[in-house]
This record gives C-alpha cells, sequence and structure tokens, in this order.
C-alpha cells in the first residue's frame, strides 16, 4: 500500500484478490519463492501522457491519458481504454490488476492491462470528441500493436471513439493493422456480438448459477444499473430469456417500468440522442423517473436478479441489505468491482448467489480474443456462431470457478474459485517464463 499512495481503488481490487490466496500459498510455496504475489501486483509498465486538443471555440483543452501494461505472461496485453473525468491512475490500475486475471479465465492467451483518460465525452460535439481521440491515439500508438497491446472499449469508449482512434492509428503507421484495437465496426474488421457480448455474457453467467439452483430466468424480475454497453445488453438477454426487466440507471437517476423496459427506446435515448434517463420517462407511460438527487438508488426497487453494470462501488452494503430484504437471491457484477467488500459480506451472509465481475463480465473480452481470431484469419463469423462460441466461454468459466472453489475449500464460493483459478493460470506462466 506504502508503494502506491492514494490508489483507494487499486488496493481494495488487490485485497479482494489476495483474501482468497491463503490455500493457494499453502499448497503451492513455490509461488512464494519466485515472489510471484509481489511481482504479479506491479504493472510492467505504466505510461502517462499528456493530450492536448482544441474544442468547437478553438480553445486549448488539456486532458491525461495512460495506458497500464499490467502483466504479459500470458499473451499481449488486452483491456479496454476508458474516458470519464473520474479516471486517475489508481482506477486504471485497479481495472488492469483485474483484467489479468479476468483474461485468464476465459482461457484466451491475452495478458492484461487498461487505459483511459479523464476526458469527459459527455457534451462534447462528435468533432470534439475525434480531435481528442487524434491526440490521445498520437502518444498511445507507439506503445500499442497486434503482438504487445491491444485496447478496446470501456465506459465512455464505444464504436465512434474506437473508429476515431483505429483511424488516427491506421493514418501514423501507415499500416491497417485490424488486430491493434478490438469493439471495431462490423465494416472494418469488428465481430458481430462483441457490442453485445459483455452483457450477453453476463446473462449467459447468471443463467448457469441459476441452472445449478434448479431455476431460470424464465418469469423472473431483473434490475440493471447503468444504462450504457453492458446494461442495455444484459437486459436484452435477460428479457430473451423469459425474465421482466423492471429497472435501470445511469448517473442522473433511475427508472422503474413495471411492465419491462423497451429496450428500442432506451437505445433511442442513450445511443442515438445520447439523452439523459428522464428522456425514456417521458416518452413512456408505463415508466417514472427518480432522481440521483433524491437519494434513491435503483437497488430499492425489489426484483429477484440484480445485475450491477454501471461502474465502480456503486452498490454499498445498505444498498445490499435492500436488496435481501426484498428477496434477491442471485448478483451477477456486469460492471468492474461494483459491489464494496461490504456488500459483497452481506450477500454471503445471505445466502445470495454473488458473482463477481472477473468472471461474470469476462465475454466482453472473451469477444474481443474471438474477434483478434477473425482478424488474424482474415475472416469473418455468423451471429449465431460467435455468439455460441460466447456462450460455451461463459459456461466454461462459471464451471471452472466452481470445480476450483471445491478444490480449495470453498464449495460454491464464486469469489474465491475466481480469484483462485485466474491467479493459479498466471503465476504458473510467470513461474515457467522466469524472472522477468
Ligand atoms: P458505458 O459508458 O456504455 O455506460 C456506463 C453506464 O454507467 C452509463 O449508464 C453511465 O451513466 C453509468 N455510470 C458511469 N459512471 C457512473 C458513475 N460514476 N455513477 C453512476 N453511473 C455511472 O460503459 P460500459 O457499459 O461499457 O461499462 C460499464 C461497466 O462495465 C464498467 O465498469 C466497465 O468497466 C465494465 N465492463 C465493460 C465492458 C465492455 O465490454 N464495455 C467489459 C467488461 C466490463 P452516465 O451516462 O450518466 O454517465
Amino acid at each position: 500500500l506504502a508503494r502506491n499512495p492514494g490508489e483507494a481503488e487499486f488496493h481494495q481490487a488487490t485485497r479482494e484478490l489476495l483474501d482468497s490466496l491463503g490455500p493457494v500459498v499453502a499448497r503451492h510455496p513455490e509461488y512464494t519463492d519466485a515472489a510471484i504475489i509481489r511481482r504479479v501486483c506491479e504493472p510492467e509498465r505504466q505510461i502517462i501522457f499528456r493530450v492536448p486538443w482544441v474544442d468547437d471555440a478553438g480553445q486549448v483543452q488539456l486532458n491525461r491519458g495512460f495506458r497500464v501494461e499490467f502483466n504479459s505472461a500470458l499473451g499481449p496485453y488486452k483491456g479496454g481504454l476508458r474516458f470519464h473525468p473520474s479516471v486517475y491512475l489508481g482506477i486504471i490500475k485497479f481495472l488492469g490488476f483485474e483484467q489479468i486475471f479476468k483474461n485468464a479465465l476465459t482461457g484466451m492467451p491475452i495478458g492484461g492491462g487498461k487505459g483511459g483518460s479523464d476526458f469527459d465525452p459527455k457534451g462534447r460535439s462528435d468533432a470534439e470528441v475525434m480531435r481528442f481521440c487524434q491526440s490521445f491515439m498520437t502518444e498511445l500508438y507507439r506503445h500499442i500493436g497486434e503482438y504487445t497491446d491491444v485496447p478496446a472499449g470501456d465506459i465512455g469508449v464505444g464504436g465512434r471513439e474506437i473508429g476515431y482512434l483505429f483511424g488516427q492509428y491506421k493514418r501514423i503507421t501507415n499500416r491497417y493493422e485490424s488486430g491493434v484495437l478490438t469493439g471495431k465496426g462490423i465494416g472494418w474488421g469488428g465481430s458481430l456480438v462483441r457490442t453485445e457480448a459483455t452483457g450477453y455474457g453476463t446473462v449467459f453467467f447468471a443463467g448457469e448459477i441459476l441452472k445449478a439452483r434448479g431455476s431460470s430466468f424464465d418469469g423472473k424480475t431483473v434490475v440493471v444499473s447503468g444504462s450504457g454497453n453492458v446494461a442495455t445488453y444484459a437486459a436484452e438477454k435477460a428479457a430473451a430469456l423469459g425474465a421482466t426487466v423492471i429497472a435501470c440507471s445511469d448517473s442522473s437517476g433511475y427508472v422503474v417500468d413495471e411492465k419491462g423496459l423497451d429496450l428500442d427506446l432506451l437505445k433511442e435515448v442513450k445511443q442515438v440522442r445520447r439523452e439523459r434517463l428522464s428522456s425514456y420517462a417521458e416518452a413512456r407511460e408505463s415508466a417514472r423517473f427518480v432522481a440521483t438527487t433524491t437519494g434513491g438508488a435503483v437497488w430499492d426497487v425489489p426484483c429477484d436478479i440484480a445485475l450491477p453494470c454501471a461502474t465502480q462501488n456503486e452498490l454499498d452494503g445498505d444498498h445490499a441489505l435492500a436488496l435481501v430484504r426484498n428477496g434477491c437471491t442471485v448478483v451477477a457484477e456486469g460492471a468492474n468491482m461494483p459491489c464494496t467488500p461490504e456488500a459483497v459480506k452481506v450477500f454471503a451472509e445471505a445466502g445470495v448467489a454473488f458473482a463477481p465481475g472477473k468472471a461474470a463480465n469476462a465475454g466482453g473480452v472473451a469477444t474481443s480474443a474471438l474477434e483478434m481470431q477473425q482478424n488474424a484469419s482474415r475472416d469473418s463469423w455468423s451471429f449465431a456462431h460467435t455468439e455460441a462460441r460466447l456462450e460455451e466461454i461463459m459456461v466454461g468459466i462459471h464451471a471452472r470457478c466452481l470445480e476450483t472453489a471445491d478444490t480449495y475449500g470453498a464449495p460454491g464460493n464464486y469469489v474465491a474459485g475466481a480469484n483462485i483459478a485466474g491467479f493459479i493460470q498466471v503465476a504458473d506462466a510467470m513461474l515457467a517464463l522466469g524472472v522477468i
């Protein structure tokens, strides 16, 4: 902790992993001998850079860019870019750290990294977003590549931003290197299902939890938080499997729609018009909007299944108690670390099945790896084929978490299973590669 002062989210993420590793260290003294834990907590490389750009009024704006290349024992660094005003080194390091073990769980040959900027795309014109992305890539391009480091999207970085980033990379390098970024558009090297993958994958994972308990999504009520990429497609898949998704949120508040969310309207409001969630409620009679300023949270809405899909630490101990009181039995994290340690404790004590993000939201990066496979073979797969691969991967991760949890004396504990399975895979590769 003293080596990384002020990086609260990074401390939280490392502590959460290390808490699970007691039985692993006891069984594998070779990890301690090779200082694997100390080494895995230290990024291989951290890059921080200036991002100057000119806004529509002709004023020079300045942001800070980050790329943390955390661990490449299993493959090139892989992980998204986040554009959000809250971004600082501690956020990028927590995300990069989680990414190492998530990527290992997918079984694909990808290391862990993450990047981003404190740039806020909200309220910016397309031209401003483009100029920012071009400036960001003008530094980042020298650090990334198909065999080195392959960024993708995250909060604030969707298809539009990936397009501008890829365009600038291509222009600077004079190479059409499709494999340098994932989340590309379908017409220029992207993969079908990548847009939907994280949300769909989270629901596939939650579906496996329900199946293990003799149940399914059919007839259940679901609450998602967020209304961005992950939330929208988690809601879409849950509804397709027979659930009623009755609430979602953004940073301005949440909507409750007892008839079930109208996903076409939600996409129109958030993806096309880029408006606040209150516009959804204005356009739909069965919906009501509750502003964040009222002090309430989307977790006050009674549901069977909760899918936090917005951001870190959005669901605290009190929210967890409200969910438990209202009968929620399954929580699967679509976002990265949305539940605080206090919330996770409440779920454990109440017997709520809890799936951590590094397992439950791994479908996004897994499908990015499928995009890389398609780029490498200059092929493009059908939606049905790619979705089947995604589902197979999520079913596999679920099984691996449960098996590992059993082996290490924590039956049914998805947190322990995910942490231990991901860690062992990375640790074994690091041992094999020597002290580097
Ligand atoms: P988007 O930018 O598409 O959507 C983010 C959503 O979360 C928006 O509704 C946003 O509301 C809300 N949100 C963001 N920050 C806050 C905040 N501080 N307080 C309240 N609400 C907030 O991002 P994604 O859907 O891509 O990402 C969501 C989560 O999923 C993140 O944790 C991300 O790391 C994780 N994830 C994403 C993957 C992907 O493939 N995209 C892969 C794996 C994990 P508003 O618009 O008001 O800001």
